[in-house]
């Protein structure tokens, strides 16, 4: 059973949302202010947090930013009304994955919440099995990378490190969360290591590694595949 936090300060939303989210067969918790919604994300587990914009005391921008401070996983989807159309861009910069304008329909709010805890529960890993970079075909599963009849094997964190900058590729990524995805928190590798492990890739993808054209780096933030 999934557990849904539910932060919406009009009482008949708070209703409508716990009854038809109840008889859908997921366990409903509601606040109806900010600090009260912000406090129960970041001391309990939820499967996912819907998470109305207009808020009395704290907005849902500013408690999605501090959910995200502490939780970089955790499903937020907004909740947005007619005209905050602004409010929803940034939503989403401050790290919500999906909104929802009100009124909305309960099936389309029934189906974006279960495609978002579908898609938290998997792995990149499971997302992306293939891609194509420079011309080569990187099978993932298999760790290698195909072009006409040449094959390169890839090593475990190689394959790892590319499929990750494959799932975010055109966006840049830190080294930390490279890290942190790559490695795993508790491996807490330095950023040098990810550093060696870029300029291994770059030597087996790019004609020429000195001059990456696509693993970027991006000064001051990290890296990005293009
Ligand atoms: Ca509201």
């Amino acid at each position: 059973m999934n557990d849904i936090l539910v932060i919406e300060d009009e009482k008949d939303m708070r209703f409508i949302l716990s009854d038809s989210l109840g008889a859908e067969g997921y366990r409903v918790h509601t606040a109806s202010e900010g600090r009260e919604g912000l406090k129960m994300a970041l001391t309990r587990e939820f499967d996912l947090i819907l998470l109305d914009i207009m808020l009395p005391d704290l907005n849902g921008i500013e408690v999605c930013k501090l959910i995200r401070a502490q939780d970089s996983k955790i499903p937020i989807l907004m909740l947005t009304a007619k005209g905050e159309e602004i409010d929803k861009v940034v939503g989403l910069e401050v790290g919500a994955d999906d909104y929802i304008t009100k009124p909305f329909g309960m099936r389309e709010l029934l189906a974006r919440i279960k495609a978002a805890i579908r898609r938290s529960s998997q792995t990149p890993v499971e997302i992306v099995t293939e891609c194509v970079i420079a011309g080569m075909t990187v099978d993932f599963n298999k760790s290698e990378m195909t072009q006409g009849r040449r094959k390169k094997k890839l090593t475990r964190y190689e394959n790892d490190l590319l499929r990750f900058l494959a799932v975010h590729r055109g966006s840049v990524v830190s080294r930390n969360r490279i890290a942190e995805e790559v490695w795993g928190r508790e491996a807490s590798p330095s950023s040098r290591t990810v550093d060696n492990y870029i300029a291994r890739l770059r030597s087996k993808i790019e004609p020429t590694p000195a001059e990456p054209q696509h693993i970027l780096t991006v000064h001051g933030e990290g890296y990005k595949l293009v």
